[in-house]
């Protein structure tokens, strides 16, 4: 997971090498003539006498192609720009503020996969997961309450009850509770699950907490390793085939 691309915005002079989600093989690169800004209601009046180019607000869509030919799926792409500036030395060598669009991608279609999630991993666990990257960009809260929704999956996945039946009627039990009656062999993983669990409630239930870019990030780097050490778990080296 490369989070410098995944955080930043992007210029049309440094796009980022947003990973092709059909082969996972080759970045994705806008087409050319694709692109389209328009300055949004908002930013349009510049007649205030301080008015600024940082002002200025946009909408984006364009188109994107994956850089290997062997694919070449198409992915399109809606978000947000703004300007801003840097300085750059001219050919004098003299130093210039420069002016530059960024823009903030909110939607991909299909979605990028920001992680690769075990081919092992059970449905119930990878829809809630693949529904998170979806709206990764646009609603990190929503993204990170799917998370949570993967997390109890994968726990009812790992044979945990997650009813009880202490007088014959069926319950529920919460994640807390659910963690606590983990498989022993899966001991170790505990604390991880404990960590997502926590960053998602900041999310899914503290009004006025607004969940950030980080913390979906934080809780996808756990996530994987869980998912890694569950449906891809790598072999033992004395279990590894030997080399000729
Ligand atoms: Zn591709």
């Amino acid at each position: 997971m490369d989070r410098h691309v995944l955080k930043h915005s992007f210029t049309l002079r440094r796009t980022h090498d947003w990973m092709c989600p059909t082969c996972g093989k080759a970045p994705l690169r806008i087409r050319e003539d694709s692109f389209v800004k328009e300055e949004q209601s908002s930013s349009r009046d510049h007649s205030d006498e301080e008015w600024q180019p940082e002002w200025i607000r946009y909408v984006y869509s364009c188109m994107l192609v994956c850089s290997n030919v062997q694919c070449k799926e198409v992915v399109a792409s809606s978000g947000t720009g703004s300007v801003d500036w840097h300085v750059e030395e001219d050919m004098n060598g003299v130093p210039q503020q420069v002016h530059e669009d960024h823009f903030r991608p909110k939607f991909f279609q299909p979605h990028l996969q920001i992680f690769q999630i075990p081919e092992a991993c059970p449905c119930s666990v990878a829809k809630p997961l693949e529904n998170s990257f979806a709206l990764f960009f646009a609603a990190p809260d929503a993204a990170i309450a799917s998370v949570h929704t993967a997390m109890k999956a994968l726990l009812g996945e790992m044979m945990l009850p997650r009813f009880v039946a202490p007088s014959g009627e069926r319950r529920s039990i919460n994640l807390h509770q659910s963690i606590a009656l983990l498989d022993p062999k899966y001991a170790h993983l505990k604390d991880v699950i404990l960590a997502i669990k926590w960053l998602a409630d900041d999310g899914s239930q503290d009004e006025g907490v607004s969940v950030s870019i980080d913390d979906v990030m934080d809780a996808y780097e756990l996530t994987e390793k869980i998912l890694e050490e569950v449906y891809a778990p790598k072999l033992p080296t004395t279990l590894m085939p030997m080399t000729p």
